[in-house]
């Protein structure tokens, strides 16, 4: 089993390209929403959180808050390293057990900040998916309603694009320019010969 990351910025088009993935049949594990979903199912790790942001970090009904959070962590880099060395390793670990147990000649961990948290160390492959900042910015805006201050602040968390490519070990362009399902068949079959 060939251990692949997917990557690139917000609004990039990270899950557009994992879900033509899965089209083919190639199972996804996305990072993000795993870690939300660990934040409240992880007993340690939601005890952790609670030390680190205090109480109002959940809701009364268990849920998480992640409009508090946001406010927490998007304006101190401090807090959100801190919060990030919390998460990280959780859901590393919960990625490494979801690889033990695929079947197909490679998998994907789609992740926003796979640079950032070290976890393509422990991956095969890497692809980044690309796309202009001005269209990013508009897609997101687009997608949930965010104002450009915030995509904007959101991305300053994230490495460049120039820092993912000089890490990468291939590259998918996702501006209006490019068809993305020619470049995916053949990134799915060169992972498919190395598989072999
Ligand atoms: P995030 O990091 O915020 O999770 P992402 O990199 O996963 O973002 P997507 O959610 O896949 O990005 O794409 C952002 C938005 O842009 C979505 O609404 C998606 O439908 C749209 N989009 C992505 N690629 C294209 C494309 N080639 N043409 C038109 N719309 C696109």
């Amino acid at each position: 089993m060939i251990k692949i990351g997917i990557t690139g910025g917000i609004g990039s088009g990270k899950t557009t390209v994992c879900k033509i993935f899965e089209t083919l049949g190639i199972p996804v594990y996305y990072a993000d929403s795993r870690a939300k979903r660990l934040m409240t199912s992880n007993k340690p790790l939601k005890k952790a959180i609670i030390a680190l942001l205090g109480k109002e970090a959940y809701f009364k009904n268990g849920r998480l808050n992640r409009k508090y959070i946001g406010n927490c962590v998007f304006n101190d880099k401090e807090l959100l390293k801190k919060l990030n060395a919390l998460v990280h390793p959780v859901v590393h670990q919960d990625s490494k057990a979801w690889f033990d147990i695929q079947k197909t000649p490679y998998a994907l961990k789609e992740a926003a900040l796979l640079f950032e948290s070290n976890g393509h160390l422990f991956l095969d492959k890497v692809i980044t998916v690309l796309a202009d900042q001005d269209e990013r910015i508009r897609r997101v805006i687009e997608r949930d309603g965010s104002s450009k201050k915030d995509v904007i602040a959101r991305m300053n968390n994230q490495w460049k694009d120039s820092q993912r490519i000089e890490k990468s070990d291939f590259i998918i362009e996702n501006n209006r320019k490019e068809l993305l399902i020619p470049q995916i068949m053949q990134i799915h079959k060169e992972l498919l010969k190395l598989s072999r």
